[in-house]
């Protein structure tokens, strides 16, 4: 059969609040015209992210009840940790309770005011992290990779070449290369074996150890599957470890690809850092073998890792994300291409070409998407990643929208209802406003900044 179905069926629902075009007006103004301020109840489809917005299995909830509570020595860890190393044999394997917990305290280890810490491109949490160190976060994404229209199959992928000049480079103090597979911010594309390989040659070269950022390592996976020469016949769980193991640690939220609510980890090789990060976690987060986390979160994590490489669980998840992509193209929209795993990323600096990056074209187009339809996506470019250190704006190389889709939550009608509606905001495009910010903290702005509509 030519359709790919949901594989899983629905048994327990919550309802979706409606609203009116007039009421979201006034919701989002009274917002200060950002998304992250309006409430998920007056949202009526959420795809601000998948971190976190994923359905649990019955397996899941069913694991939960047997959570172990206990503040030392949990056999809910134990559990956690064997599904961990089943899938990313890594010696040390320390929870969080997310991701930037554990990039926090990696980078608190290893970077600092001499540090420069390369990556393909850093997410958010993770640049601010490096940054708050003192140190200098640079992308080496491959030219392609910053092209939105250009079709290439991984255009995750670091420059190698560039990532050479920079660790041969003895004015430059590299502790640490990071790969984040997929990449989020460069459009959810996914990084090939052959360039993980490459970059793990240069690093092992010049002594340096390689961390990946993993928070969607399966999806990565199952697109090396998909578009590399060689893995067709390979099974996603074997890609895996065939990722992980050219890599010395990683950082890792488990609100994206271990199908969880809450909960990350940071796995290494290296015993100083590892004994380091530990009395690093017990000041910030909690004991070793919990790590901010409850049992129970982590009995889900467990389950969800065997899930999250299920290849039926990932034909649809790709076809899915494929399927809104494919209808936007038909249509004209421009979205970044090919489309990647966990997202589609509508281009709104080519689609609204009278705005100026500094009158923040994804804001206002994310703003015209729940205006219209109640949809909620997230501005990912110039507001984002426009403040530099010393307070000066630069536009970011990209202004996109991402319209993420949480993991088994929504059904092809509910995308098909994002179509329509996105569809009826491109129609109308010229006439949407730029925006200025009005309010914004030093870090991470997009979260709490406050705008106004310009003319
Ligand atoms: C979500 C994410 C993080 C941070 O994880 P949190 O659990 O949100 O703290 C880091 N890197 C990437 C690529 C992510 O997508």
């Amino acid at each position: 059969m030519e359709t790919i179905i949901e594989p899983f069926r629905i048994k327990s629902v919550e309802p979706i609040r409606m609203t009116t075009r007039a009421e979201r007006e006034a919701l989002i103004e009274e917002a200060g015209f950002n998304l992250f301020h309006v409430h998920a109840e007056d949202v009526l489809i959420d795809l601000l992210t998948d971190s976190g917005t994923s359905a649990m299995s019955a397996a899941q909830w069913g694991a939960m009840m047997q959570g172990d509570e206990s503040y030392a020595g949990s056999p809910s860890y134990d559990r956690f940790e064997a599904a961990v190393r089943d899938l990313m044999p890594f010696e040390h394997i320390i929870p969080t309770h997310q991701g930037r917990a554990a990039e926090r305290i990696l980078m608190g280890i290893v970077a600092g005011p001499e540090a420069t810490i390369p990556s393909n491109t850093h997410f958010d949490t993770t640049r601010a992290n490096v940054e708050a160190t003192g140190a200098e976060a640079v992308d080496l994404v491959i030219e392609e990779g910053l092209d939105p229209s250009a079709e290439h199959p991984f255009k995750g992928n670091l420059d190698a070449e560039r990532l050479e000049a920079l660790l041969s480079d003895p004015e430059v103090h590299v502790p640490l290369v990071m790969v984040t597979v997929t990449n989020n911010s460069g459009g959810g594309q996914p990084v090939s074996l052959a360039n993980l390989r490459a970059v793990a040659d240069r690093c092992r070269a010049h002594g340096v150890p390689l961390f990946l950022d993993a928070c969607r390592f399966a999806e990565n996976a199952y697109l090396i599957k998909q578009r590399e020469d060689g893995y067709a016949d390979r099974s996603v769980r074997a890609i895996v470890r065939e990722m992980f193991s050219l890599a010395d640690g990683m950082t890792m939220s488990a609100k994206k690809d271990a199908l969880a609510n809450i909960g990350g980890w940071l796995a290494l090789n290296n015993d100083d850092w590892a004994q380091e990060a530990r009395n690093q976690l017990i000041l910030t987060e909690g004991f070793p073998t919990y790590g901010g986390l409850a049992g129970r979160d982590l009995e889900a994590i467990a389950v969800g890792l065997t899930e999250i490489v299920d290849e039926d669980y990932l034909a649809y998840r790709m076809a899915s994300t494929r399927y809104l992509g494919q209808a936007l193209t038909e249509v004209g929209v421009p979205i970044v291409r090919p489309v990647g795993g966990h997202a589609v990323y509508l281009d709104a600096r080519r689609m609204l070409p009278h705005l100026p990056p500094l009158q923040y074209p994804g804001q206002s187009l994310a703003v015209s998407l729940y205006t219209t339809g109640g949809i909620r996506g997230c501005e990912i470019g110039s507001v984002m990643f426009g403040r530099q250190p010393d307070g000066s704006e630069q536009p970011a190389e990209m202004d996109l929208v991402r319209l993420a889709i949480p993991r088994r939550v929504y059904t092809q009608s509910h995308i098909d209802y994002v179509i329509e509606v996105i569809e009826d905001v491109y129609a109308r495009r010229d006439a949407l406003p730029g925006y200025e910010i009005i309010e914004e903290p030093d870090q991470l702005r997009h979260f709490t900044a406050r705008f106004h509509p310009l003319g």
